[in-house]
């Protein structure tokens, strides 16, 4: 059986990347120094603490372990943090990013599938993005992420290194039989916090912005169902085991949603009032982020499954009101 390093396995998109590569036949090997993940996510196969630095347990796990794929999920991931604090972002997902790297090709380790982020892309020229739009990220975290994709295109070049980097949208939704979930300290993120306020937990739910120049004046953005951001990594390892070249794909549904679509959606389904209250924009936010898919459709014939609102918010609500961690 083929064993895939996953780094942030214990993480909100990691863990359903394991479930699904453990479903698929493959053997993962999560490792989380569970600084934002949940030991209590990681649901099959082996998992280790550590810390992506450190050199000398990424050696003893590709010493031990007959390791085919890395699938990299650990890194930071809040525009804002990124802003405030750069030195965090460059280091984590950057330089840790070269240490991965340097043992993987040690132990001639050649296949990579970075989590990337339509944040490379920063202010869009043209809606829906594909992947030929420009690349010029608005933030750190963003830049951080780019910065990884130029290195993996030279050691390809260089080494012989094949990577598939997975441009993603908006994360969303749980697992099926909600066992996994978005459990982040604090929650930032729109669906799981108009959620929170319907569970009564968050008293409302501030709307960043009523005037941008989109129908109803709120931020449209592309939710993609977490599940389907698992299937498209099995897709990337399944395109690099079949010796195709290094590429780069949006992973998105191409619908826009409103933050008062969202909000609209979700009292419907959960017949919950949410309260609103509008406050300023939030900086770096642009007004429309939606994704062109249709290069992995193509390419990589992957397809979302489970990403409707529907079945993002049914997911979602059912993790909420019945949490494991
Ligand atoms: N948003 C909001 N209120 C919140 C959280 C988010 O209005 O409490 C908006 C945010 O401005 C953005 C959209 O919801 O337009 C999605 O934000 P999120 O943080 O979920 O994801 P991001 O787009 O930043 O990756």
């Amino acid at each position: 059986m083929k064993s895939i390093l996953v780094t942030g396995g214990a993480g909100y998109i990691g863990s359903h990347a394991v479930r699904e590569l453990a479903r698929s036949g493959y053997r993962p090997i999560s490792l989380d120094n569970l600084s934002k993940g949940h030991e209590k996510a990681v649901l099959d196969g082996d998992f280790i603490r550590g810390e992506l630095a450190d050199e000398e347990l990424l050696e003893s796990i590709f010493q031990e372990n007959s390791v085919d794929a890395v699938m990299h999920f650990a890194a930071l991931c809040e525009v804002g943090e990124s802003v405030e604090n750069p030195r965090l972002y460059y280091e984590q997902n950057v330089v840790n990013t070269l240490t991965l790297l340097r043992v993987m090709l040690r132990h001639d380790v050649g296949k990579f599938i970075l989590s990337s982020t339509c944040a490379t892309y920063g202010d869009p020229q043209r809606i829906p993005i594909d992947e030929i739009h420009p690349l010029q990220p608005l933030n750190p975290y963003g830049e951080s992420k780019l910065m990884v994709e130029r290195v993996l295109r030279e050691y390809d070049r260089a080494y012989g290194l094949s990577f598939v980097s997975l441009r993603y949208f908006n994360a969303a939704g749980a697992s099926l039989d909600a066992r996994l979930g978005e459990s982040h300290d604090p929650e930032t993120h729109l669906i799981p916090r108009i959620l929170k306020v319907a569970t009564g937990e968050l008293e409302n739910l501030q709307v960043f912005g009523d005037d941008y120049p989109t129908p109803d004046g709120t931020c449209v953005r592309d939710y993609i169902h977490v599940l389907d951001l698992a299937s498209g990594h099995v897709a990337a390892y399944q395109w690099l085991c079949e010796g195709r070249d290094s590429e780069v794909f949006n992973l998105g549904t191409g619908q826009g949603y409103s933050v008062m679509e969202l909000v609209e959606a979700a009292r419907n389904h959960t017949d919950r009032e949410i309260p609103l209250e509008v406050s300023d924009r939030r900086p770096g936010d642009p007004s429309h982020l939606v994704a062109d898919p249709g290069k992995a459709h193509q390419m990589l014939k992957w397809e979302p499954e489970h990403s409707s609102v529907e079945t993002i918010l049914s997911t979602a609500w059912k993790w909420e009101q019945n949490r494991r961690y």
